[in-house]
């Protein structure tokens, strides 16, 4: 396709994908789930046949898509949309360093259009990875104006998404009962491509306020997803809560999940709730160890997340990659500490593709639409295909190859609800250029607001001392180690 046939296709021309290894995630086509050299027809918003060979209507747009791996747009089940405003600047935070900048220090300056410039970007630099699907857990929704921004970016975006609507700032038992959020839940246009559910965090004060949140969310008809298990911050005791005053279900999302006891997993399975796993979060951020090792164990459903580009760039390639080897990891240590090796991999590449994809559909009510590539769902997908990268060949193990070689750069086409938005490596629809604007405007407000000094410090935290292990060896002349690993000077010492 060139760019107009792009623009024909999205004014509803078919279009065939043609000689892709497509990964259907729908165990009932092909031969398990895969078909070789296979075609896609997508006509209007819909995936209408999976084959080889199809026969397609006069007229319809080709794909070459030999050599590509097609599968279906992948889903990313927490985001924090609007912090991707203030990208990386995080790299170096711990968790609790994250919390005092946005809940005790900085999360008041943020103003809807800065909401509004965070979600733009971060919309595009989902669908340019082939995560078609998003939940925004946006939680810097001071006020409905904020809301407002927030839905706005999110309306004229390419791509599916879940506003999650959130209020670090706020109580939820107070801002789900306003009359004007009540009003803004009434007024949203709730669609296939743009849902609604409620954020907010469960602490475990005995007395529950947060009953009234969840109430307004039964009465709203909204799901709710709410961090769980996050090391020194939400605990057992909130799942507790949550169950003996019959709020856990299906409807419910637990985000990282990751210091939880057996207990609490058994409650969280028994409901049929799902987990929303950030393994790069877990391990960079310390919520806890990605619990993806426990939750297949407890037949758990996962779905993958980024959480936020603070840290990490929306692309659920990371997320693979990072949570099949985090499982493995962790397999290790357990097998090593038993003085065991572990002989066999219980956690294979296919099942972390399908947390990317059906899993993420599952855990957002989305998978009657979404999540596989069946005739009848919408045409959210993805074509990987690259062929001048030297690590896109052979494909033997598909799965393999998603997971373990393949990233962002791969992807060439994008389709959701079977427009075209993504093309030969290039984005074709949203505006980057405005999205980039917007997000300059925010820095430098943001930067201007906290001034320099605060703002350098904010991104260079005091490095802690780490303790040399004295070495009693000296088997050569060299002298040199102790120069190693010098921790960089503190902000206030740099020039
Ligand atoms: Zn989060």
């Amino acid at each position: 396709m060139n760019p107009d046939e792009i623009s024909q296709a999205n004014d509803g021309r078919p279009v065939v994908f043609r000689g892709a290894t497509v990964l259907t995630m729908d165990p009932a086509i092909g031969e398990a789930g895969i078909v070789r050299d296979g075609d896609v027809l997508v006509q209007g918003d819909a995936v209408v046949a999976v084959g080889q060979r199809l026969d397609v209507p006069e007229g319809t747009l080709e794909v070459d898509a030999s050599g590509g791996i097609l599968m279906p747009g992948m889903i990313d089940t927490h985001r924090h949309m609007w912090q991707t405003a203030l990208r990386g600047y995080g790299a170096d935070w711990t968790l609790s360093q994250y919390f005092v900048f946005y809940y005790l220090t900085h999360g008041p300056m943020f103003r809807p259009q800065d909401i509004r410039a965070g979600n733009l970007l971060s919309a595009l630099e989902a669908v340019d990875a082939g995560v078609t699907t998003t939940l925004d857990w946006s939680h810097g929704l001071q006020t409905v104006e904020h809301g407002e921004a927030a839905l706005d970016a999110l309306r004229t975006s390419p791509g599916r998404f879940v506003l999650a609507y959130g209020n670090l700032l706020g109580a939820p038992w107070e801002w789900t009962n306003s009359a004007e959020f009540r009003a803004y839940v009434d007024r949203f246009p709730r669609s296939d491509r743009l849902g609604l559910q409620l954020a907010f965090d469960v602490t475990a004060d005995p007395a529950f306020p947060e009953k009234g949140a969840f109430e307004a969310a039964r009465e709203l008809g909204l799901r709710v997803t709410t961090h769980a298990g996050v090391w020194g911050a939400t605990n057992d005791d909130s799942i507790k809560l949550m169950s003996d005053h019959g709020f856990m279900g299906p409807e419910v999302t637990y985000v990282h999940a990751a210091s939880l006891s057996t207990d609490s997993y058994q409650r969280i399975a028994a409901s049929g709730g799902t987990v929303s796993v950030s393994t790069e979060s877990e391990q960079s951020a310390g919520q806890g160890y990605p619990p993806t090792w426990n939750l297949r164990k407890h037949g758990i459903g996962v779905s993958l997340s980024m959480d936020t580009s603070v840290w990490w760039s929306a692309d659920l390639f990371s997320a693979m990659r990072a949570t099949l080897s985090a499982d493995r990891s962790r397999e290790h240590l357990a097998a090593h500490a038993e003085q065991e090796t572990v002989v066999t991999n219980a956690l294979r590449a296919e099942e972390v593709v399908r947390w990317a994809t059906v899993g993420g559909a599952q855990a957002l009510g989305l998978d009657h639409l979404v999540g596989t590539l069946t005739p009848g769902k919408r045409a959210d997908l993805v074509l990987i295909k690259n062929d001048a990268s030297p690590a896109l060949y052979p494909v033997l193990h598909p799965y393999g190859t998603v997971v373990y070689q393949a990233g962002r750069g791969d992807v060439h086409t994008v389709l959701v609800d079977g427009r075209v938005v993504k093309h030969e490596g290039r984005l074709v629809a949203g505006d980057l250029d405005a999205a980039k604007a917007a997000v300059g405007e925010t820095v430098e407000f943001a930067r201007s607001t906290m001034g320099e000094q605060a703002w350098d410090e904010g991104m260079h935290p005091e490095l802690p001392v780490t303790e040399r292990i004295p070495n009693p060896y000296t088997y050569t002349d060299f002298t040199g180690s102790a120069d190693r690993h010098q921790p960089q000077q503190a902000p206030a010492e740099r020039a």
